[in-house]
């Protein structure tokens, strides 16, 4: 659905897309994080066509964006960080208007946006006046607009900011109902956690590039190898200790009464052999487990891991 190819985009001197690739595949609800400052709206502003990049391709289901722009209207629904304030202005006639955009009219223009209205909770709002509707309502509206053209691919920079914790649950509700409906979502955030509850993927963009993508168990597996693993014994502790000691892959050990931190270097299947060597042992396991990162901390590992490999000059 969304295809992004060797993405550069700079300001003066300071080089904000540094060859950026990322595939976004038709269904998924694509979260995009990256602390303040990584380019994420840069790179959603190239991919609805406002802002034109140096280099590189965006194709949104096969249409450039930067050179079919009419096309891409269609294809598209944005959402961005900030709206703006449309004084006098009836949710309706705010409705209308962008129905118009696109051509749609009449009754046509208000069976269309009465229906997403209620799709968003605003059916009952449609006679108020927009700048009276809180932040919330407000957010809700304009995902409400950008639907107007039943685009296939809807994209919200930080739809979460300055959201209460309400608010917050019911953007998530809405975007996991069109989601279920067949749209492709693509929502940005600096918090990790904040997605990983609702998308099914994630891309974590770092100083203009991919540091890592995948499905959120993906990302956790991946980092979760490099932690410790923990396992608990109802008794035998002496034995397992020298037992682990032999073991090629054991680099540390430490012990708290019956439960042993062991920073062990081997893949899914050495751990299962280790496991499987302890339960021959006759060694009562009752806890066998990768120690589990924060959402949070396995962010801060992956942009650290970008960071050490390109000071190392590896790719
Ligand atoms: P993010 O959305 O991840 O916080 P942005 O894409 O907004 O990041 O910004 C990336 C970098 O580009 C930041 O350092 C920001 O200050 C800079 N930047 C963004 N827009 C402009 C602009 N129009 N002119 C100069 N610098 C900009």
């Amino acid at each position: 659905m969304l295809e992004i190819r060797n993405l550069y985009k700079a300001y003066g001197k300071l080089q904000v897309l540094d060859g950026l690739n990322l595939t976004i595949h038709e269904g998924e609800l694509f979260g995009f994080v990256g602390s303040n400052g990584a380019g994420k709206t840069t790179t959603i502003k190239i991919i609805t066509g406002l802002l034109q990049a140096d280099s590189g391709d965006v194709l949104v289901d096969g249409v450039k964006a930067a050179q079919q722009r009419e096309a891409l209207k269609s294809k598209i629904g944005y959402v961005p960080d900030f709206f703006g304030v449309y004084d006098n202005l009836k949710v309706s006639e705010y409705m209308e208007f962008f129905a118009s955009c696109y051509g749609i009219e009449g009754l046509r223009a208000r069976q269309r946006y009465m229906t997403l209205l209620e799709q968003v909770g605003l059916e009952e709002k449609v006679n108020f006046y927009v700048d009276g509707l809180s932040r919330g309502m407000k957010q809700r509206l304009c995902l409400a607009r950008a639907l107007i053209q039943d685009p296939q691919l809807l994209v919200l920079d930080e739809p979460a900011s300055g959201l209460d914790p309400r608010s917050r649950l019911e953007m998530k509700g809405i975007l996991k109902e069109l989601r279920e409906q067949g749209k492709t979502i693509m929502l940005s955030s600096h918090i990790l956690s904040e997605l990983a509850e609702i998308c099914t993927d994630i891309g974590i963009i770092d100083q203009g590039k991919m540091a890592a993508k995948g499905s959120i168990e993906d990302i956790l597996s991946r980092v979760n190898a490099s932690n410790p693993l923990l396992i608990t014994v109802l008794g035998e502790v002496e034995k397992t200790m020298t037992l682990l000691r032999s073991h090629p892959y054991v680099q540390t050990i430490s012990v708290k009464g019956k439960e042993i931190s062991v920073g062990f270097s081997g893949e899914k299947r050495d751990e299962a052999m280790l496991l499987q060597r302890l339960v021959d042992a006759e060694i009562p396991v009752s806890g066998f487990m990768r120690e589990r990162g924060s959402l949070e901390s396995i962010f801060m590992q992956f942009i650290q891991q970008d960071k050490t490999s390109r000071g190392g000059g590896a790719a």
